[in-house]
């Protein structure tokens, strides 16, 4: 708000103060009533005055600074870049009368948040692209290319583009055809969608412990969980980590139960060479602005069964028979996902290898530059046959202080988030749990760390680094 910024030159110096107090800016730009530009004052300027014997009654337009640093209307961001420092931090945009119109504020910190989407690619040429083909619902010829390319992506054969993640799971549940009476395993760490899509589809979740070591759902305790009415497992491949798959996948075999694997952190992780998504009935992923690639909002459904994605898409459809129009075969839903987003989609996965890499690199770096500092463990990276990927670089603290962290952190514009927090804790939730003392012990301690960031925006790691190693306050 450029108004909270201006001071009439006909105003006192006392006024000159109580605005600068107001916009917390440490800056007024004294104008006459068109705002015609006559100088600037800071609060370092109105000290220096009164120190040199002048008083508060004196009109601002008499005692302003009249030659300093502005911009023109229009001018180019990185000149303005220029203009600024240290010392001067905030000046004035001026139009071709000297008219102040708007100004230019260099944040010292710029926040630091865990993750943004990188749009850089083909995204805005393939959006427009689509855009401009009209077909912006949910026809329109990027919907198939970006489940065809996403579904090779994930060694998989098939994929069903729906709306968001979280559908993505309740699809998969429906069409396997898992209800009311049904018994579905989930682990405790977990983003709430894997169980409330339990809960949507009218089947009873059981809430099962993670491992360790690998913060994902420990195959001994889904075997525990096991009863006549169990149906199905929901692994979560968490933060990135690929659950043990063969551990999963044995206990499904021998006991006839579905998987849904959920993907939604951690599209392109291996176990055994095989990408995740590509071992259950059916793998769900997410593009939500943060996950690994993004479409905005959206998600998927990959399989290798035709008769599944052939029910994943009727009942994406509100149930409605591909044939004849209007008429409903079963009850469904609208689930689609728009071209819009499948444009954006498609680009995001033409860089996906890219993305993958510069997010391990980043992880590789605070693995480096928080080496030698005491009680901190990061998620595994080296378990048997588990490659994982890095969706936000995650590591483990002293669970006394993780919440402090997260708060001097702040202090320094970085984002830091805590882990999920176990749902067996939630009173909407306890009823499904058995006992999770390692989810508990892990949500605990688990502290998430910016992991997209550019070079240039700052240091980062040495910011972490010193919150983390207990010198932030020095
Ligand atoms: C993000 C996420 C989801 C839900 O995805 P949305 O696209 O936000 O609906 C489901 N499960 C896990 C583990 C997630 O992290």
């Amino acid at each position: 708000m450029i108004e909270e910024m201006l001071c009439s030159k006909d105003s006192v110096l006392l006024e000159a103060l109580r605005i600068i107090n107001e916009n917390a800016k440490r800056t007024v730009f004294v104008v006459d009533g068109d705002r015609h530009l006559s100088g600037i004052l800071t609060d370092g300027d109105i000290r220096r005055l009164l120190l040199a014997g002048h008083r508060l009654d004196e009109p601002a337009g008499m005692v302003c600074n009249t030659t300093f640093i502005y911009a023109r209307q229009g001018e180019k961001y990185q000149d303005m870049l220029a203009k600024v420092s240290k010392s001067v931090s905030i000046i004035p945009i001026v139009d071709g009368d000297m008219r102040v119109v708007d100004y230019f504020q260099c944040l010292e910190e710029l926040h630091m948040p865990v993750a943004n989407p990188d749009l850089t690619g083909n995204e805005f040429k393939y959006l427009i692209d689509a855009f401009l083909s009209t077909w912006i619902s949910s026809k329109g010829t990027y919907i198939g290319m970006f489940e065809e390319k996403f579904a090779e992506f994930c060694d998989s054969r098939y994929g069903v583009a729906v709306s968001n993640g979280t559908v993505a799971l309740h699809l998969a549940l429906l069409a396997l055809g898992i209800g009311r009476g049904d018994e579905v395993i989930v682990p405790d760490l977990t983003f709430a969608a894997t169980i409330n899509t339990v809960l949507h589809a009218g089947a009873t979740p059981v809430i099962v412990d993670v491992d360790r070591e690998s913060w994902c759902i420990d195959p001994a305790a889904v075997k525990k969980a096991i009863t006549k009415r169990t149906r199905a497992i929901v692994p979560v491949h968490l933060y990135g980590q690929p659950c043990d798959m063969d551990g999963i996948m044995g206990i499904a075999r021998k006991h006839r139960l579905k998987v849904v694997e959920d993907c939604a952190e951690a599209h392109g992780a291996t176990f055994a060479g095989k990408k995740v998504g590509s071992f259950g009935d059916i793998g769900c992923f997410s593009f939500f602005a943060n996950k690994i690639i993004t479409t905005g909002e959206g998600g998927m459904c990959v399989s290798r069964s035709a008769r599944l994605v052939d029910r994943m898409r009727l009942l994406r459809d509100h149930g409605m028979s591909r044939q004849r129009k209007y008429w409903h075969t079963t009850v469904g839903y609208n689930y689609r996902m728009t071209n819009l987003q499948a444009a954006i989609g498609f680009a995001q996965l033409e860089r996906v290898d890219e993305v993958l890499k510069a997010r391990d690199q980043v992880e590789v770096e605070y693995r480096q530059r928080l080496r030698g500092l005491g009680g901190i463990e990061f998620q595994r990276g080296d378990l048997s046959q588990r490659r994982k990927v890095v969706w936000l670089v995650s590591l483990l603290v002293d669970g006394r202080k993780r919440d402090l962290y997260i708060e001097q952190l702040k202090l320094k514009h970085v984002e830091a988030r805590p882990f999920f927090y176990s749902l067996s804790r939630m009173g909407i939730y306890k009823k499904f749990a058995t006992s999770c003392p390692n989810s508990r012990n892990i949500s605990a301690r688990g502290l998430s760390l910016p992991t997209t960031f550019l070079r240039s925006e700052g240091d980062v790691f040495t910011k972490v680094r010193n919150v983390l190693s207990g010198g932030a306050l020095s």
